[in-house]
């Protein structure tokens, strides 16, 4: 297709609005603002950026309203974090699985759980007094919509009444947690699917993502997959008209008649981006959950942000929720989120390299920072965050309601992020210190594919000074002091014969660290979410810094800022919401 006039027109204040921020725009975004594709490579009526939890909702439906929708994906693979994810899926105000379990909501107390100001987690933190009042309006009056559009393209849920195993800070009224059974779809973790006992009844994101996937190429929604977006061409102040794309060093223009809709997924994975709201999330924390499945590169948003786009909600990204931040459940790999163990038989086992070590029983390691020391009680968790009777009693913004909170301390992951000392941000490598005792009691192979030895994120020696000495990876900014960590060892054990963790209060320390060969464990915590992310409007349309709408740009999931939730509900609805206004819009020429 070749430019008509109008499309010739740029806008070049993005980018420069971008450079003010101290931001750099997405590789081309710098050279597009200034000018416009001489002609288009593909065109649709819907374009929709990122094949997950968001993008597959947008667009279907955008396609069953009668859109021709591309569905454009960087990776070579769909589902994004949405297919690694639990399957739990937070979406109430009165579906039909919380009617068929006796289970009274309304959009009304959706609305009114998660903009109330007065809740706040064991650690004091508010769970919904900086959510856009706007952005949950349109949440709660589509939640039921979204809900039986999943299920009637596909998605299984297992039978049971809803309950808050698996999402958070889903309000506190009523449980709303619903499960997408995993059916017989392979999972990504493992390349093949489970046993068929528990296929109905085990909660997966396959469960939700697989059934859209298929529910998506029958209603003729064409997949681009291997093509990451670049940048957005917008007109001079006026309409998003496409997006470019690279696909595999080749660049696609790619034109959007009716609009563009961002599902990329957040920026979790932008160590530059996600600095802005927490200076502490430096290069070290490179085991973001999701990944190497896909992705959170903040390139949705700085694409719209070169575009002029606004960010919102810059609380929520930097306040401590739940598993925002958490623990790791694996140790010794790179990717260690507690919930998902990639397999040797995963399509990305490859850029995984290792399983990792589960951790039963904390007891069995210590956890010591780049100096050899520990830093906090091994068995300490991260925050939980806020569900149905979090809080009891309860009762709508009543300020008491802090007061009925039972206060937790306990946050291992503040600890690790504290650092050495050293003047520098960031809390530096951390290592989980055991011997060979421990792992016969945890019953590890502790070889590969287990743990990457290849990449420095698991070493073994026959002393605890070699061992520090071993611990040479790009992580680790500073050489582990091998008499240091002899020092901690010495006293840990000293703990066990006396049964009292001096330092950290560690519920009676159990073992000692004494038979050789010793171990030190990549255990770093692992960022989960992003919450903060491009203004939107109740329509899902992108807003500029000065509270104009971007005609013809659309965001929803992890890419939208103002909606401090967890997941899969806010993902599925607001791409769901977004498709039904970029689908209404009028074609462009
Ligand atoms: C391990 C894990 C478990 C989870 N469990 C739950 C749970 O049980 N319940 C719950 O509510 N939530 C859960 N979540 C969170 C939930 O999966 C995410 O919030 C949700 O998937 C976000 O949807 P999204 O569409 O914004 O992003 P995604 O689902 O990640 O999709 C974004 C897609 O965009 C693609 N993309 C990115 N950039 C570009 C680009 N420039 N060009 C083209 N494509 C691009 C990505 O590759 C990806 O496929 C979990 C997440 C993880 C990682």
């Amino acid at each position: 297709m070749t430019m008509n006039r109008r499309d010739l027109l740029r806008s070049s204040g993005g980018v420069a609005a971008l450079a003010a921020a101290g931001l750099a725009a997405p590789r081309g975004a710098a050279a597009q603002a200034r000018r416009m594709p001489a002609k288009w490579d593909r065109t649709a009526d819907v374009v929709v950026v990122g094949a997950g939890a968001s993008g597959f909702p947008a667009a279907i439906v955008a396609r069953e309203t009668g859109a021709s929708v591309l569905l454009v994906e960087a990776q070579p693979h769909i589902g994004g974090h949405g297919i690694c994810s639990g399957g739990n899926v937070p979406l109430g105000g009165g579906t039909s699985l919380q009617k068929k379990y006796g289970i009274e909501d309304s959009s009304d107390l959706v609305f009114r759980d998660l903009t109330d100001w007065s809740v706040v987690e064991p650690n004091g933190f508010p769970d919904y007094r900086f959510n856009d009042r706007e952005i949950i309006r349109a949440f709660a009056d589509n939640s039921v919509a979204t809900f039986e559009f999943l299920v009637a393209h596909g998605v299984i849920f297992v039978d049971k009444a809803p309950d808050t195993l698996g999402g958070s800070a889903v309000g506190n009224s009523v449980p709303r947690e619903a499960h997408a059974a995993v059916m017989n779809w392979a999972t990504v973790q493992t390349g093949a699917p489970l046993d068929p006992a528990v296929q109905a009844t085990t909660s997966s994101g396959n469960g939700l993502l697989r059934p859209l996937e298929a529910a998506a190429k029958k209603a003729g929604v064409e997949f681009l997959l291997e093509h990451r977006m670049v940048a957005l061409h917008r007109e001079k102040g006026g309409r998003v008209l496409g997006i470019e794309v690279d696909n595999r060093g080749r660049t696609v223009q790619i034109r959007a008649r009716k609009g563009v809709v961002l599902a990329t997924g957040g920026s979790s994975t932008n160590v530059n981006f996600r600095r802005m709201f927490d200076p502490r999330l430096t290069e070290e924390l490179c085991g973001v959950a999701g990944q190497p499945y896909a992705n959170q590169d903040a390139s949705g948003e700085l694409a719209a942000m070169a575009a002029g786009a606004s960010l919102w909600g810059g609380y929520n990204q930097t306040g401590e929720f739940g598993s925002g931040l958490t623990k790791p459940g694996q140790i010794g790999s790179q990717y260690g989120y507690v919930n998902l163990k990639w397999m040797p038989g995963s399509p990305v086992f490859d850029k995984a390299r290792a399983s990792g070590l589960t951790v039963r029983d904390w007891q069995d390691v210590i956890c010591v920072n780049m100096l050899g020391q520990r830093f906090y009680d091994e068995t300490g968790r991260q925050f939980t965050s806020n569900n149905y009777k979090s809080i009891d009693p309860y009762t709508y913004a009543n300020y008491r309601n802090a007061m009925n909170i039972k206060y937790n301390p306990n946050n291992w992951i503040d600890a690790a992020l504290a650092g050495i000392g050293d003047g520098k941000n960031g809390g530096g490598a951390i290592w989980a210190i055991f011997d060979a005792d421990a792992v016969a009691r945890e019953k590890w192979d502790p070889n590969p594919p287990n743990v990457d030895i290849s990449q420095g994120f698991f070493f073994k020696a026959d002393t605890i000074t070699d061992l520090a000495k071993k611990i040479v990876m790009k992580y680790q900014r500073v050489p582990m002091p091998p008499d240091a960590l002899a020092t901690t060892v010495a006293r840990y054990n000293g703990f066990v014969d006396s049964g009292t963790d001096e330092d950290f209060g560690k519920p009676k320390p159990l073992y000692k660290i004494a038979s050789p060969p010793f171990y030190a464990a990549w255990s770093m915590p692992v960022i989960h979410d992003t919450r903060v992310g491009l203004r939107i409007n109740g329509s899902g349309q992108v807003i500029d810094m000065e509270g104009r709408v971007i005609p013809g740009l659309y965001s929803c999931g992890e890419t939208a800022g103002g909606f401090s939730q967890h997941g899969l509900a806010r993902a599925t609805c607001q791409g769901y919401i977004a498709a039904k206004h970029v689908a209404a819009e009028k074609t462009s020429a």
